[in-house]
C-alpha cells in the first residue's frame, strides 16, 4: 500500500554558495530514499526568481529526482509567469506548485495580474495545458487571512476545479484537523489526493514564530514541554522526533496519500521520522 503513497521533499533557495552547497548534499543523501519528487520554494514578487530556477534545474538534472518549482502569482506580471512556465516546460519540469505567495513586509501592494491561487493554476492550464502536474495549498487549520472556514474550504474547491492535480497542507500538529479539512472537500466533491505536509521540529523559537504567521496551532501540551527544555536542544529534537513520527503514523493509517517534508535543508530531521516510520526506501 505504501508504495503508492507520495513520500516528497521541500527545500526553499540558498542564499550563499556555502548555503547552496549544503542543499545539494541534503538533496543528494534524500535522493538515496527515492522520493516521488523535491520541490523548491519561490520567494513571492520574484525575490528568488533565479536562485529558485537554477536550484529546481540542478536538483532535477544533477541530483536526478523530479522537481517542482513553487511559482507564487503576487508581485509577479502574466508575462514573467509565461516566461518562467515556458523556461520550465521546456526543461522538462513535469510538476509545479502553484501559490499565491505572500509578498515580504516592505514591498508594497501586490502589483500582479493574478490575485490569488485559483487565477495562478486557470494560467497555467490557458498556457500550457495538461503539461504540469499542478499542487496548490491547503490549510487544514485554516489560512489566516480567510473570512471563515467554509469561504476557506470554498477558495480550496475553486483551486480544485481551475485545474489542480494534487494539494500539500500548511504544517500542522493536529491530525483531526487534516481529516476534517479532508471530509469537507470530499463532500464538496473534490476528490484530489491532499498530502500532509510535515514539519520536523528541531528548535522551539523558530517553529513558534513560524507557527504564528502561518495560523498552525501548537498544542499546548507539546507547546509546554518544548519550553521546558530551553536550550536543550537535544531534548527537543529527541521530543519533537516522537511527537511528528506519532503524528505521521496516524495520519498514514487514516489513509494519507503521503507525506511531504519540510526540510528547511536539512535530512537528518525528516530521515529520523522517515526511519521510524520504516517508510520504503
Ligand atoms: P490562495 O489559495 O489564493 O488563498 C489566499 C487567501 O485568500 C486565503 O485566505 C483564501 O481563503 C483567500 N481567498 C482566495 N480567493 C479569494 C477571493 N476571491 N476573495 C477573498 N478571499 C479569497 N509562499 C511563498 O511565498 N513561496 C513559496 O514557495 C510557498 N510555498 C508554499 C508551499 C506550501 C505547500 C504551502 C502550504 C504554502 C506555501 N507558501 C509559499 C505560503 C503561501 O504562499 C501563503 O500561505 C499565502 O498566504 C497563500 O497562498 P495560497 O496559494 O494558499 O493562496
Amino acid at each position: 500500500m505504501s508504495q503508492e503513497r507520495s513520500y516528497s521533499f521541500e527545500f526553499f533557495p540558498a542564499k550563499t554558495e556555502a548555503g547552496h552547497e549544503k542543499l545539494l548534499s541534503t538533496a543528494r543523501e534524500l535522493a538515496a530514499y527515492n522520493p516521488e519528487f523535491f520541490s523548491c520554494t519561490y520567494g513571492a514578487g520574484g525575490s528568488t526568481r533565479d536562485r529558485t530556477l537554477n536550484t529546481v534545474l540542478q536538483l532535477d538534472g544533477e541530483v536526478g529526482v523530479p522537481t517542482a518549482p513553487h511559482l507564487s502569482c503576487v508581485g509577479d506580471s502574466k508575462a514573467e509567469l509565461r516566461e518562467l512556465l515556458t523556461l520550465y516546460k521546456n526543461a522538462g519540469i513535469k510538476r509545479i506548485v502553484a501559490l499565491r505567495g505572500d509578498l515580504p513586509s516592505g514591498m508594497g501592494l501586490a502589483s500582479g495580474e493574478l490575485r490569488y491561487a485559483n487565477e495562478l493554476v486557470s494560467f497555467i492550464r490557458e498556457e500550457t495545458g495538461e503539461h504540469f502536474h499542478i499542487e496548490v495549498a491547503a490549510y487544514p487549520e485554516m489560512h489566516p487571512q480567510a473570512r471563515n472556514f467554509e469561504s476557506d474550504i470554498a477558495n480550496f474547491v475553486r483551486k480544485a476545479k481551475a485545474g489542480a492535480s494534487s494539494a500539500i497542507t500548511q504544517y500542522f500538529f493536529n491530525v483531526d484537523s487534516y481529516f476534517y479539512f479532508v471530509e469537507r472537500v470530499r463532500k464538496m466533491g473534490v476528490e484530489i489526493p491532499v498530502v500532509p505536509g510535515i514539519m520536523p521540529i528541531t528548535n522551539y523559537s523558530k517553529l513558534a514564530r513560524f507557527s504564528d504567521a502561518c495560523g498552525a496551532e501548537i498544542p499546548r501540551w507539546v507547546r509546554k514541554q518544548l519550553e521546558a527544555y530551553g536550550d536543550d536542544s537535544d531534548s527537543i529534537r529527541a521530543f519533537g522526533e516522537q511527537v511528528v513520527s506519532e503524528m505521521c503514523e496516524r495520519l498514514l493509517a487514516g489513509g494519507a496519500p503521503g507525506l511531504h517534508f519540510y526540510t528547511m535543508n536539512l535530512a537528518a530531521p525528516s530521515l529520523a521520522i522517515w526511519n521510524n516510520l520504516k517508510l520504503p526506501r
